[in-house]
């Protein structure tokens, strides 16, 4: 199985890199913030309770993140490897995330961390924000928080990778296409 976490801090452009892996490699996409979002439109319980962490962009509680993904997971047996966006965001969850693919014979291949500047970040984000409706990219107070975050709970998360060895760092920006052929580059030099 090829288990992909793809990592990096807010704007980074996983989810436009990820629908582009997700095509070429067949892997299942798990988004958590596709997920929460999906579930703040339906008013679910899940989304009422992930709206008042999201629209602050501070993070959703573990518990109910690592229960949601467990969730989404179980809804995919038949998957043949899965790419994890926006997952795991805190080394509580990335370790929940080795016990998940151990109880089902498999564990991540790689993490591929996108390295963008905090400067290009802001500006991708403000200009995101003139198209998504996302109201956590309409406030800059909210951006700068969710960067912040990102710096204190979730950078964390590569340590844990590198100490697995498992940790490949790759330039994110330049064109869209000129990132994924390096994403395609290191996944196709994988074991
Ligand atoms: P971005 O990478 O642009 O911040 P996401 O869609 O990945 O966007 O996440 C949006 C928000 O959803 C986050 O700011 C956070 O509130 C919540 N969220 C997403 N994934 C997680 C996670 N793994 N743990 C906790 N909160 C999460």
């Amino acid at each position: 199985m090829l288990n992909i976490v793809l990592f990096g801090p807010p704007g980074a452009g996983k989810g436009t890199q990820s629908e582009r892996l997700v095509a070429k490699y067949n892997l299942a996409h798990l988004s958590t913030g596709d997920i929460f979002r999906a579930n703040i439109k339906g008013e679910t319980e899940l989304g009422k309770l992930a709206k008042s962490y999201m629209d602050q962009g501070n993070l959703v509680p573990d518990e109910v993140t690592i229960k949601m993904l467990d969730q989404e997971l179980k809804k995919r047996p038949e998957a043949t490897g899965f790419i994890f966006d926006g997952f795991p965001r805190t080394v509580a969850q990335a370790d929940a995330l080795d016990d998940l693919l151990k109880a089902k014979n498999t564990q991540i291949s790689a993490m591929l961390a996108l390295e963008v500047s905090e400067e290009e970040l802001r500006d991708r984000l403000t200009k995101r924000a003139q198209t998504s409706g996302r109201k956590d990219d309409a406030d800059p107070k909210v951006i700068q928080n969710r960067i912040d975050v990102y710096q204190k709970e979730t950078a964390p998360v590569k340590d844990f990778y590198a100490g697995q060895n498992k940790l490949k760092e790759v330039n994110g920006e330049g064109s869209i296409d000129a990132i994924t052929q390096r994403l395609f580059q290191v996944i196709d030099q994988l074991a």
